[in-house]
């Protein structure tokens, strides 16, 4: 999970907007700006704003709009909800081309892409897998080969086929399922900050759980300080914080979502080629232009080879990435060309 330097205790959780005025700040020329800080529980985690507006009334006012942005994007995205429209999508696009709405298109089009700039270790249609993983969860015992394979067998993004022109999604196979648990936080972040933008805030940073999209830093500084939380601070190692602005950073992790059987730690990021959840402590961490790229970036560079992973990141405009693995008894950090060098010591 990312935390940020500049935070104050989250407000209890309350289920209602919570309204924070913290002390005014004045901006070398603009108006007096007050900081706020708005949270809700949003995709089975807390969604968190930061905002700096002129007033109350403003700040209110889009902060509620980008919550129901959230609230709208999670009835299209949900998995856990049977009547969103990705569930009907499973239900009924192995059928025929399903139209979908442009959000469901948007996301499930950004989702190929990274899965064919990863080879499939980000993988949208993981779905079968993930619903052995969290049978693992609830009966401790993992899935035998034959179960692995016939999960598998429903796992390929390339039978996702999309058409731009009717903005339908059609499922190649009866029994696919998609999963958008790695990249609709990251979505939803970028949704949101755009929603604070419209409003006339652009001096706003939005967490999805641990996805992080910031807009223009806060006024009087010239960036946004991001700590990162590492596994490998438990061994001695320095704590790693970034310092930017009109970005997004993701944190994938094995720390905080596992199975233990036998032993072994399986994470919640699952390994298409073998079926299970990743093993070992381990985080890596995505710097992107936009937060659905950095969460799903940040996934599948989980599931890749650091070699592999550092080519795709150097590969691409505008991303950065950094890894904490374990080495034998301690850790090893990587860090792909152009990534901060206060994380890589
Ligand atoms: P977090 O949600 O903790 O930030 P991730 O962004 O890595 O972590 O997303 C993990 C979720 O994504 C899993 O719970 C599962 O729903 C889905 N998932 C797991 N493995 C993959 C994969 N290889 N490709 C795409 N989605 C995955
Ligand atoms: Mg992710």
């Amino acid at each position: 999970m990312t935390h940020l330097s500049n935070n104050r205790k989250l407000p209890s959780l309350a289920l209602g907007l919570c309204l924070i005025p913290l002390p005014s700040s004045l901006s070398a020329r603009g108006p007096l700006l007050k900081r706020y800080e708005f949270s809700l529980p949003r995709m089975g985690t807390i969604f968190r704003i930061e905002l700096y507006s002129p007033d109350d009334a403003t700040a209110a006012k889009a902060a509620e709009a980008a919550f129901a942005r959230a609230e709208e994007l999670e009835q299209i995205m949900s998995d856990y909800r049977e009547d969103s429209e990705l569930m009907r999508l499973v239900r009924e696009g192995a059928l025929v081309p399903f139209p979908v709405s442009d959000d469901l298109y948007d996301v499930l089009a950004k989702s190929l892409r990274i899965s064919e700039l990863s080879q499939g270790a980000f993988d949208v249609t993981v779905g079968p897998l993930v619903d052995l993983w969290r049978n693992v969860r609830k009966t401790g015992r993992l899935p035998d080969a034959a179960e692995l394979a016939q999960a598998k067998a429903l796992v390929d993004y390339k039978n996702v086929e999309l058409d731009a022109v009717r903005r339908t999604v059609f499922l190649k196979r009866a029994g696919m399922k998609l999963d958008l648990g790695a990249i609709g936080k990251g979505y939803a972040a970028d949704q949101m900050l755009a929603l604070l933008h419209s409003h006339g805030i652009r001096q706003a940073m939005v967490v999805a759980g641990g996805e992080v999209a910031l807009g223009a830093p806060p006024p009087g500084k010239t960036s946004w300080r991001v700590a990162i939380d590492t596994p490998d601070t438990v061994t001695g190692n320095p704590p790693c914080a970034l310092l930017l602005h009109d970005a997004a950073v993701s944190t994938s992790g094995n720390s905080r979502q596992f199975v233990e059987v036998n032993g072994k730690r399986y994470s919640h990021i699952i390994d298409p080629s073998t079926g299970l959840g990743l093993e070992g402590a381990a985080s890596t961490t995505v710097i992107a232009m936009n937060s659905a790229t950095a969460d799903a970036l940040a996934t599948a560079l989980s599931v890749m080879p650091v070699a592999d992973g550092i080519r795709l990141a150097e590969s691409l405009s505008g991303v950065a990435a950094f890894w904490v693995r374990q080495a034998g008894n301690g850790f090893k950090r990587y860090a792909s060309r152009g990534f901060p060098t206060s994380c890589r010591e």
